[in-house]
């Protein structure tokens, strides 16, 4: 099947699988297990952030991190779309007492800032206490510009507001920008980055951040069920798909590109976007549910609706792209 739902369903390469069955391992919840330390300080060091913690998910690297510079009625600034509000079942406000305020977003992805400082609450006992603003790059594929990331950073520190970046794919951005992981990073006080979308890894997510919040954040993570035991084997694919499959993201990216021009050439058929590895795609209603069934059936997974996201990953090949378009313009030629 050539699965354009997610990048998540990548799975491990043979070399990956190899990596990760010799991998030495440990107690991690002991702090025991060297692949992981040597993994969690390695990137450290690339996004020169003081500390790492390894998690099983992005959703609980992200709540950890909320919950760690959060405290219960605190409340976090974020994107009315951002997948931190929107996609982790709201466990801000269930499982950390967090309120959120959301900011619709800008159509290149950021937060308007002049909508940021407004929702910023004063020292008022009517208010929830603001202390953080939560950005997320890429955002929908998008890249954010350096000097809006700049900027906002800027707007949180003066406000006296902690920072914290969804970057699952973060990776996407760097290779997309040829900016370093670094300078991505540069600003803000915590990130959390995936393994397990583009790069390819089973599993593994990282929050970075200084000595102290990592420490405090690694309690939350026990808390949260996220202490985890020999879990090297783990960390062993994400430092692999960082040491063999972040260059190749730049295929994922041109792999899209590909898939929109091609797309865009079919009467009935209207790209809206294409940024990194996504492209969203509008299909006539009426068509959603017969164009899934006849991509199924010539393998091809997409989630279609109106708004169709395609996502481009590892296991998608130029051939395969071509064979997706040449599919969904015999459904509309039929
Ligand atoms: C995938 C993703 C996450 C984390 O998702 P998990 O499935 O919990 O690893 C967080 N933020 C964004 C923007 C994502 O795309």
């Amino acid at each position: 099947m050539i699965d354009l739902r997610s990048d998540t369903v990548t799975r491990p390469t043979a070399a990956m699988r190899q990596a990760m069955s010799q991998a030495p391992v440990g107690d991690d919840v002991w702090g025991d297990d060297p692949t992981v330390a040597a993994f969690e300080a390695t990137v450290a060091e690339k996004a020169a952030l003081p500390a790492a913690l390894f998690f099983p998910s992005g959703t609980q690297s992200n709540l950890a991190a909320l919950m760690t510079h959060c405290q219960r009625g605190d409340e976090f600034i974020c994107g009315q779309q951002s997948h931190i509000y929107r996609d982790e079942g709201g466990g801000a406000a269930s499982l950390g007492g967090i309120h959120s305020q959301p900011i619709e977003h800008a159509a290149d992805g950021s937060l308007p800032l002049d909508k940021v400082r407004a929702a910023i609450k004063g020292h008022d006992i009517h208010h929830a206490r603001t202390r953080l603003i939560a950005l997320e790059n890429t955002f929908r594929g998008k890249v954010i510009p350096e000097d809006y990331l700049t900027r906002a950073t800027g707007v949180a520190r003066t406000h006296g507001l902690a920072t914290h970046l969804d970057g699952a794919r973060l990776f996407n951005a760097s290779v997309a920008s040829g900016r370093s992981l670094a300078s991505l990073c540069r600003g803000f006080d915590t990130v959390s980055l995936c393994f397990s979308k583009g790069l390819g890894a089973p599993v593994g997510s990282l929050l970075l951040g200084g000595e102290d919040f990592i420490a405090r954040a690694r309690r939350w993570r026990k808390t949260l069920g996220g202490g985890m035991r020999q879990v090297g084997m783990l960390a062993a694919g994400c430092q692999h798909a960082l040491d063999y499959h972040v260059e190749r993201l730049a295929d994922d990216h041109r792999h899209a590109q590909q898939l929109a021009r091609g797309l865009a050439t079919i009467e009935g058929v209207e790209v809206l976007a294409c940024d990194t590895n996504m492209v969203f795609v509008s299909f006539p209603e009426a068509h959603c549910g017969g164009l899934g069934e006849f991509l199924e059936a010539r393998g091809v997974l997409m989630a279609v609706s109106p708004v169709t996201r395609l996502v481009t990953h590892l296991d998608v090949s130029e051939d395969e792209v071509r064979h997706v378009v040449a599919s969904v313009e015999a459904y509309f030629l039929q």
